[in-house]
């Protein structure tokens, strides 16, 4: 097997996994290795999770895929129970986070469109963002070594630095339709916007007559110890893309919103073939068994401060290779003084998968079933990994 026939879009660790169980991957290389990424955030329940095995195993028998000309009751179930636990009244379901993305940048526009202003289309992010990597999502995004080489962004985006409210009010305009926000940055550094700003933010939708999206593929799903980062932080959106742990590992987005916020999506306006098609509802409903059953979220907040208090620790006893903790819940990060890839590699080294992000922040996204013990084992590998980078460093530096 080789990567030849690959497109050469990737990376990729010269590593495969055959088994997983819970948080444990076992590598091509015979190793076991803790997962502290959980796919970039994908496998909220970890791997193998029995009920989604099983509930997969039910379905493989029953009928996949039937498209959106006829009704799906296992779709239908899920908007249902993603409406009951949110703000939202109504869910388009699409299969990655960049096509929710996209839905909810069709969406804010198409609200303004049939209020009779067609031209609010604008809409204003934030340094750092990353919206996903299709045409629209990168311009939405801003960042340059995305957009590099594509031709000219596609327009409509207006960027403001990142926690900066009076910036935000200083670019509206009478063509701007929304604002739209990851609540914390995840693929930027783990970089946790202000509450008072996001607070901010929607008050100047409200006045301004703006719809207030929130990017929540990678917040959303548990990560912070409440469905969606937004209740954590007291501030409701009208429109959210959720992604990423939604379908535990099998590929499904949503963009969730108002019924207000949903008015300009009518029959005909937007589709895709496969989005919430049979088999990747079941599989999400199932996840919400498990994530909206009595007490899982509770329980992720609790782990969440574990977590951190453990990793500060680490981070405190290690100031050439940490400088500090990022984050909340079970969206961690440790921002590196040493250079983040040999961290990175260090870790897996140590058995420790970890993600890397922006600022040279290094990730630890868990399954949201991660024990205490599987934290502590986290700490302790990623304790060695630090030793390693120093030896590594002090030998580097006597040479
Ligand atoms: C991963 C991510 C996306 C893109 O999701 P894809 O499934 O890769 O398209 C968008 N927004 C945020 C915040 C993400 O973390």
């Amino acid at each position: 097997m080789t990567l030849n026939s690959l497109f050469k879009n990737y990376n990729r660790v010269d590593i495969s996994f055959e088994k997983g169980e819970g948080v444990w991957l076992e590598g091509s290389d015979g190793r076991r290795y803790l997962d502290m990424g959980a796919g970039i955030a994908v496998t909220a329940l970890g791997h193998a999770h029995p009920h989604l095995v099983e509930t997969l195993r039910e379905a493989a028998g029953k009928v996949w895929h039937t498209s959106n000309l006829y009704r799906i009751p296992e779709q239908e179930r899920l908007a249902e129970r993603l409406c009951a636990a949110t703000f939202a009244d109504r869910v388009f379901f699409c299969n990655s986070g960049a096509e929710a993305n996209e839905a909810a940048i069709k969406a804010a526009r198409r609200y303004h469109y049939v209020k009779g202003a067609p031209n609010r289309t604008r809409i204003i992010t934030v340094e750092g963002a990353f919206h996903g990597r299709t045409l629209g999502t990168i311009a939405a995004g801003g960042s340059p070594k995305y957009l590099e080489g594509f031709g000219e962004p596609l327009t409509g985006f207006d960027q403001v630095p990142f926690n900066d409210l009076k910036a935000a009010e200083a670019a509206i305009g009478p063509d701007t339709a929304a604002i739209m926000v990851e609540p914390i940055q995840g693929e930027g550094g783990i970089r946790v916007m202000d509450r008072q700003v996001l607070k901010g933010l929607r008050a100047l939708c409200d006045k301004h007559g703006l719809l207030l999206v929130f990017d929540e593929v990678q917040t959303g799903l548990g990560r912070l110890g409440t469905l969606f980062a937004y209740e954590s932080l007291g501030v409701t959106p009208d429109i959210l893309a959720s992604a990423k742990g939604l379908g535990g590992g099998f590929p499904i987005g949503a963009c969730l919103a108002t019924e207000d916020a949903a008015s300009g999506i009518v029959a005909g306006t937007h589709g895709t073939t496969f989005g919430g098609n049979a088999l990747a509802v079941t599989v999400a409903n199932a996840v919400l068994d498990v994530v909206l059953a009595p007490g899982f979220l509770d329980e992720v907040k609790r782990k969440g401060l574990v977590a951190k208090q453990l990793l500060a620790g680490v981070v405190d006893a290690h100031p050439k290779v940490f400088s500090e903790i990022r984050g909340e819940g079970l969206m961690l990060g440790v921002k590196c003084t040493a250079p983040i890839g040999d961290v990175v590699t260090a870790a897996r080294q140590e058995g420790l998968l970890l993600v890397p992000a922006g600022e040279a922040t290094a990730r630890l996204l868990p399954a949201l079933t991660v024990t205490d013990e599987e934290l502590k084992e986290a700490t302790h590998r990623l304790e060695s990994a630090a030793r390693d980078v120093e030896r590594a460093l002090e030998a580097a530096a006597s040479a």
